[in-house]
């Protein structure tokens, strides 16, 4: 059993935690599925997400299916669509080696084997009347970044607890896989305030993990063999040298840095690429979590009562459209790829009042309006170089412009993507477009 509910309709933003796009309304496509087990959610998510691929090419789009977070939605495994441009709003890891991609939230890569197999020295407290960012710190110590593991304070509000997080001094906490690890929400995950850091008796910038009365340690998983690194003291001007995981302290361990490009693919061992992009769709497998609480249930072969199996889908139109026209434009405006074009041709006369241009401009725009090409006739009264910018802004894959030699039965064709104008006869325009649009 499976009952595909699909809507258009308008509505705010798909995922709350997008909070740059929460306040203004987009257009969603929305879709559920319901099925009776397990293997029945795993077809029908199979199914969409080898729909939403072909809805992605057919769109032109450069995109890459990401394996994601499920976010504040839940369900046990997601994938986003998400359109390659460097005005996207996340960061997707992938390895064109193997084919791997996760969005960074997600992503997983091999932890560096970097100082991995020096042996461990005594620990010492060192003087570090330094103030700073990482950077600073190394400089003083002439070190590298590496060489320090980085302490970041956070309070789980749903817990009332505080927890340190380390990564190596060059790397960024991946704050996603601190709340899950926590299982809070986003919104209940805060740095800790200066009077956290006081009522701990520590003192920022110069934090660490040994001696200091935390309710939990997360450690990053490179920093478990990585021997001698520096960590702050917890007293103000001093760090301590030759620090050990295992030996000096302890924690969960897991993977709690953002990956960048150039880690290592945890499947292949290729280097991974980063690339920003825009999320134009993302598809979920809700499994119960919604229909056991609401009493979404069908009646099984043995009589009982059973919560469906759900998963649901949606593409952002609003979203897919803008990624559309961030790959496809130059500096006249867009270029719209043929089958998703609002139009597909505009005919321009230069001068609609003139007699001859006026009649050749409407009986091309019949002939192709009877070859059901979607098309435009411009016939305002207006200078021809504001009407040509307007249709190059617009992008209109095709345009034919009327002009002087109309009455030899000559126009000018031109091609929005690449530019390119020739002069040919009005039929052989008609059949350039009709061909066109015939083979989409
Ligand atoms: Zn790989």
């Amino acid at each position: 059993m499976s009952i595909y509910q699909i809507q258009t309709k308008y509505r705010d933003e798909f995922r709350p935690r997008f909070g740059l796009m929460r306040s203004r309304e987009f257009i969603m496509k929305d879709a559920y599925s319901f099925d009776v087990d397990v293997k029945g959610l795993e077809e029908s998510y199979q199914n969409m997400y080898d729909t939403y691929t072909r809805i992605f090419n057919r769109f032109h789009l450069k995109f890459v299916p990401v394996l994601a977070d499920t976010g504040a939605i839940g369900g046990n495994g997601s994938h986003q669509f998400m359109a390659l441009s460097e005005y996207g709003e996340s960061d997707i890891i992938y390895c064109e080696e193997c084919g791997y991609a996760a969005d960074q939230e997600k992503a997983e890569t091999k932890p560096d084997t970097y100082r991995n197999d020096e042996a461990e020295l005594p620990k010492e407290v060192v003087a570090t009347p330094c103030e700073g960012t990482i950077e600073d710190l190394a400089k003083f110590l002439n070190c590298s970044p590496k060489d320090i593991a980085k302490s970041v304070l956070y309070r789980d509000l749903a817990h009332k607890q505080l927890v340190l997080v380390l990564v190596r001094g060059d790397r960024e906490v991946n704050e996603i896989k601190i709340v899950n690890a926590l299982d809070c929400a986003e919104f209940e995950l805060v740095l800790a305030s200066d009077e956290d850091l006081k009522t701990l008796g520590t003192s920022a910038g110069f934090m660490g993990p040994i001696g200091l009365n935390v309710d939990k340690i997360l450690v990053d998983e490179e920093l478990v063999s990585q021997k001698n690194f520096f960590v702050g003291a917890n007293k103000k001007d001093f760090h301590i040298k030759n620090v050990n995981y295992g030996r000096d302290f302890t924690g969960e361990v897991a993977q709690f840095r953002k990956s960048v490009a150039g880690d290592l693919c945890k499947e292949c061992g290729k280097p991974v690429k980063m690339e920003r992009g825009i999320e134009v769709g993302q598809i979920f497998k809700l499994g119960t979590k919604y229909s056991e609480p609401m009493k979404c249930t069908y009646t099984d072969d043995d009589g009982t009562n059973k919560p469906m199996v759900m998963g649901c889908y949606g593409i952002g139109v609003t979203r897919t459209m803008s990624a559309i026209i961030d790959q496809y434009h130059d500096d006249f405006g867009i270029k719209w790829p043929l089958n998703v074009a609002p139009y597909h041709a505009v005919v321009v006369p230069v001068n609609y009042k003139d007699e001859t241009q006026k009649n050749v401009a409407n009986d091309l725009y019949k002939k192709l309006l009877d070859l059901h090409v979607e098309v435009v006739l411009d016939d305002r009264d207006e200078r021809p170089g504001f009407k040509f910018k307007d249709w190059e802004l617009i992008g209109l894959p095709f345009m034919v412009i009327v002009g002087k030699r109309a009455a030899e039965g000559i126009v000018e064709f031109k091609d929005r993507a690449t530019l390119e104008k020739k002069e040919v006869t009005i039929e052989e325009a008609v059949k350039l477009i009709n061909e066109a649009v015939k083979s989409i």
